[in-house]
């Protein structure tokens, strides 16, 4: 697999590495790992690269996980410039550590680092990022079933600067969480709200883009789906077609074993649902990424011509939809066994029980 593109001459960088002394030891660590919840415990050091107008990235560091340093007049502060990444490390039975498809989370993170006007971090840094925290933390990526360590990669602006400009000065920062198995107790379908005062993206806008202001536009409307005994919202994009949830892909089963998902500029494009869909095209399934209206979703719910909806993102893998609500309707989703037969393929492949037949895994540890 090329995981390079543009930037296949650049020297790789020389971290400098301080070891946490008090880091986490061996037991206080298996307990954390005994039931590590989600994005609640922190490994014991963290990645960051500085990035100027003038020096370009340097200063490669591994430290001690910990605060950040920060002027409180950091642009990121005030003007939210910002992105980020989520990807998980897989422990395999042979005890090695393998990531999924990080060229592609590499890739995402430069196209949100254009659209926020944020430098773009080389795709081969980004990797680098990725072992470097690997080579010091790989006691913390569990092997329980269906636990991993999830790596969350961002960057931002650190200028202190208020006027409004791309900032000069950026860092990127990579710190990684021991998760816990989504479901306990089997996949269980979700309830999901349909937000119709509330959008997450705007035509034109940061939609497609992996950034902390999607998040904080869909704060609001995920509270009124728990006001609602919601799990989540779904919500309509800029010409009410219907997008994605607050963190995940949408996707509809056809009777005719069709699977349709949502396309239009405004959606982050998951790379869970990209593979998801490929392992269905394997299977001999036709997929069609166009505009969904909510009406069709509707229509075809009622007259069985949709007969299985499910939502899928990193965090979860694949969601089974079991309700759509709003407020004026309550229409119950048939639900089927295709999403939890992929979702069994797709984690199968990631923490290496099935044949990784697409050359999705990369090693970190070796
Ligand atoms: C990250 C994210 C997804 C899912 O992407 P994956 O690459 O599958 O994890 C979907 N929607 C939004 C808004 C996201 O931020």
């Amino acid at each position: 697999m090329t995981l390079i593109d543009s930037d296949a001459t650049l020297e790789p960088l020389e971290f400098a590495v301080t070891k946490n002394l008090t880091a986490k030891n061996p037991s206080e660590r298996a307990q954390i790992l005994a039931d590590p919840g989600f994005g609640a415990h922190f490994t014991d050091h963290m990645v960051d690269l500085c990035w100027s107008q003038k020096g370009g990235w340097h200063r490669p560091r591994v430290q001690p996980f910990g605060p950040i340093s920060l002027s409180p007049a950091a642009a990121v502060l005030h003007y939210g410039q910002e992105i980020f990444e989520g990807i998980k490390a897989y422990r395999h039975a042979d005890g090695g550590v393998y990531t999924f498809r990080p060229d592609q989370n590499a890739k995402r993170l430069r196209r949100s680092a254009r659209r926020l006007a944020l430098p773009e971090l080389p795709t081969e840094y980004f990797l680098q990022s990725l072992r470097e925290l690997i080579a010091v933390d790989a006691d913390w990526v569990p092997s329980g079933d269906d636990q991993s360590l999830y790596l969350r990669p961002f960057m931002f602006a650190s200028e202190a600067f208020l006027g409004v400009r791309p900032a000069n000065k950026v860092a990127y920062y990579l710190i990684a969480s021991p998760a816990g198995a989504y479901f306990t107790g089997g996949v269980t379908p979700v309830k999901i709200w349909l937000s119709e005062h509330h959008a997450r993206a705007a035509k034109g806008g940061t939609g497609a883009a992996k950034t902390g202001g999607n998040y904080a536009a869909s704060l609001l409307p995920q509270s009124e789906a728990y006001e609602n005994g919601c799990d989540q919202v779904v919500f309509l994009d800029p010409d009410g077609n219907v997008e994605e949830l607050g963190g995940m892909n949408v996707v509809f089963v056809h009777a005719d074993g069709t699977l349709v998902t949502p396309a239009s500029d405004s959606i982050l494009e998951g790379i869970t649902r990209d593979s998801i869909l490929a392992l269905a095209e394997d299977r001999g399934h036709t997929v069609e990424r166009r505009s969904v209206s909510l009406q069709e979703w509707r229509d075809g719910v009622a007259s069985g011509d949709i007969v299985e909806v499910f939502a899928c993102g990193t965090a979860a893998v694949v969601t089974p939809i079991g309700e759509l609500r709003a407020e004026g309707f309550t229409d119950t989703q048939p639900t089927g066994t295709l999403a939890l037969e992929l979702r069994k393929e797709l984690t199968d492949i990631q923490y290496g029980r099935a044949e990784d037949r697409h050359g999705w895994l990369v090693r970190l540890d070796a």
